[in-house]
């Protein structure tokens, strides 16, 4: 059997980050998903904010990963082709007490290396947001905290890792392991694999993967839900600066802003609940952010709703990231990784790759694993169906033209799934939601997709 130097365990932000740091390192990366593409998880569901830290525990890994990665993807994004909504952000104060708080939070934006955090008053907030309700009484901004596509990035360094020579399996849950002092031989849905190293990237279930292949695990995760609604495009010309809450121990709380799609979102809420895989939305909860984004931005009571989600965050039982190394299994777990994981992502992979290999200096590229750019989902950029010679629109609420589903397919790391194909190009993400392209999507699709549109005979 083939033996790779590190099996990850897991697809998501983390996975795909790490795969790519690994195989940058010179090392053979096998990357075992239990779903039917990457990003089936956690990851599928954010609010692609790219945080600064300005706000994270002073002198904590999560810190350090939150701006490690923050500088990894603004150096490498050009080479990917990767977008930045230059937004900035700012943590309104809507209360005396929170205003009282906003010194608090400004002193540790300064301690965390963030020096042109400041506040303003309520002057300066209104001339910044003019359409933001005069309730604003203060803020403190943020200049460097941004919005980006939440799953482009990981598909390009997904598709970095395989030109260094990785493999990702799909429908490959890993559900057993045995390691015999020298390599590992993980049991999955789709046979046996062997590697040197295992790095548990699985985030809701990171737990349960210690369990299962170390007999105990080290954390648990305590799922944490986050409901989100969009508003039309037409709430993209409201607002230009993320509106974050003061936040609190357990929350970063609720963020009012656009997104790289062309929408506005309000979310997420933080909901504990048992349940792993259920990511539903009420319609109580709901009514309550829409209302509260109304509130903040009064002129959003014009605009409709284009959609609503919800996303799990992996949190555990403590709020710090659950790292666990244990050289003498060759045995990485990255846990635990709840409301930063999509901006630290790169630093954690710098981390991992640093705990694995040794050293602590810079990390320098061994292999020739060419970046290669990914197609344009963003908004504010020129897409595909402003270009000559696309053929066909194929999702017309989104403006996603056949093109753009043929090259998905092209590439390496074609969709496995409707899903898949989503986050690649954005069909079905707009007002309709997929109701009048879904037929024309199982005609283009055909039988490439694993797991086909609903409907469709394999
Ligand atoms: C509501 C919400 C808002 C957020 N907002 C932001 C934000 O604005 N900015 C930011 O930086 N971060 C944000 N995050 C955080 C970020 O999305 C998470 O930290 C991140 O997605 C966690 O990624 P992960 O790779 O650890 O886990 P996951 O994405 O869950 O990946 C784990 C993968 O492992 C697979 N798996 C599980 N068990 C097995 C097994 N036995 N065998 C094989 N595969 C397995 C799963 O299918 C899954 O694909 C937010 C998260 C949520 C939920």
């Amino acid at each position: 059997m083939d033996i790779f130097d590190v099996a990850i365990i897991g697809a998501g932000v983390v996975g795909c980050a790490t795969a790519r740091r690994l195989a940058l390192a010179g090392k053979r990366v096998l990357v075992l998903e239990k779903a039917g593409d990457i990003l089936s998880g956690a990851s599928k569901a954010n609010s692609a904010i790219l945080h600064t830290g300005f706000d994270a525990p002073p002198g904590s890994l999560e810190l350090d990963c939150v701006q490690a990665g923050y500088a990894e993807y603004l150096a490498i994004r050009e080479s990917m082709n990767l977008p930045l909504l230059q937004t900035g952000a700012m943590v309104v104060a809507w209360t005396e007490e929170e205003e009282a708080r906003l010194a608090e939070l400004e002193s540790q934006a300064h301690a965390n290396g963030i020096s042109d955090a400041c506040r303003i008053g309520r002057r300066a907030v209104a001339d910044r947001e003019p359409q933001l309700s005069d309730a604003a009484r203060a803020a403190l901004i943020v200049p460097g905290e941004h919005v980006i596509d939440p799953w482009s990035p990981f598909l390009a360094y997904a598709r970095q890792a395989i030109n260094g020579g990785s493999h990702f399996v799909f429908d490959a849950e890993v559900t057993s392991g045995l390691f015999d002092g020298k390599t590992w031989t993980l049991t999955t849905a789709k046979g046996a694999f062997s590697a040197n190293g295992v790095v548990n990237c699985a985030g809701l279930y990171g737990d349960v993967v210690e369990q299962r292949l170390l007999g105990s695990s080290s954390f648990s995760i305590r799922p944490r839900k986050g409901q989100f609604a969009v508003f039309d495009k037409a709430a993209s010309r409201l607002l230009t600066t993320i509106i974050l809450p003061v936040p609190n121990e357990r929350t970063k709380g609720v963020v009012l802003c656009r997104t790289a799609f062309g929408n506005v979102l309000i979310g997420p809420t933080a909901e504990e609940q048992l349940d792993r895989d259920n990511a539903s939305v009420d319609e109580a909860t709901l009514s309550q952010l829409i209302a509260r984004a109304r509130v903040m931005l009064p002129a959003l009571g014009n605009v409709p709703i284009t959609a609503v989600y919800a996303g799990l965050r992996p949190a555990t039982e403590e709020k710090h990231y659950r790292i666990r190394h244990e050289p003498d299994l060759n045995w990485l777990s990255i846990g635990g990784i709840r409301s930063t994981g999509m901006t630290a992502s790169l630093g954690l992979a710098q981390h991992a790759v640093r705990l694995l290999l040794g050293g602590d200096g810079p990390l320098s590229d061994l292999t020739a694993a060419p970046a290669e750019p990914v197609p344009n989902l963003a908004e504010h950029r020129t897409r595909d169906w402003q270009l000559a010679g696309y053929g066909e629109i194929v999702c017309h609420c989104e403006m996603v033209t056949r093109r753009e589903i043929e090259a998905a397919f092209a590439g390496p790391l074609p969709p496995g799934d409707p899903g898949g194909l989503k986050r690649r190009t954005r069909c079905t993400m707009g007002r309709c939601q997929g109701f009048n392209c879904l037929g024309r999507l199982t005609e283009l699709t055909g039988s490439r997709l694993a797991h086909p549109f609903p409907g469709e005979r394999l």
